[in-house]
């Protein structure tokens, strides 16, 4: 996989993160936090419409992070992330290398707006 490759699918992963965001920021101005809201896996592949299940505690503790994304289990690209948390719904990654910083530059991009 070229470095070209690995930045395209960090942004795949971005365009999830979006979305994400925008149902955190709807389902906070309900303030159930203990509720467990869908997310939409944010795996590379940007076809994937799975969902995970996260709490809006466990969803922001993940974003605090830019290089760190939720994933459905088995979604994961070992060649450019690799798992930090592991529950029964999902999985929680980091990347690595390029497609770290790829993630690292679009968060610095969306802070800006
Ligand atoms: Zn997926």
């Amino acid at each position: 996989m070229d470095d070209l490759q690995k930045a395209r699918l960090a942004q795949n992963e971005d365009f999830f993160r979006g979305v994400n965001d925008r149902i955190n920021e709807k389902a906070e101005s309900h303030g159930l936090d203990s509720h467990r809201y869908e997310f939409f896996c944010e795996c590379s592949d940007a076809t994937c419409m799975e969902r995970v299940l996260l709490t809006l505690g466990e969803y922001e503790h993940i974003r605090n992070e830019p290089t760190r994304f939720v994933v459905k289990k088995n979604h994961v690209i070992r060649e450019i992330e690799h798992v930090v948390e592991t529950v029964p719904d999902h999985m929680v990654i980091e990347k690595h290398g390029e497609a770290g910083r790829v993630a690292v530059d679009l968060e610095g991009e969306t802070g800006s707006e």
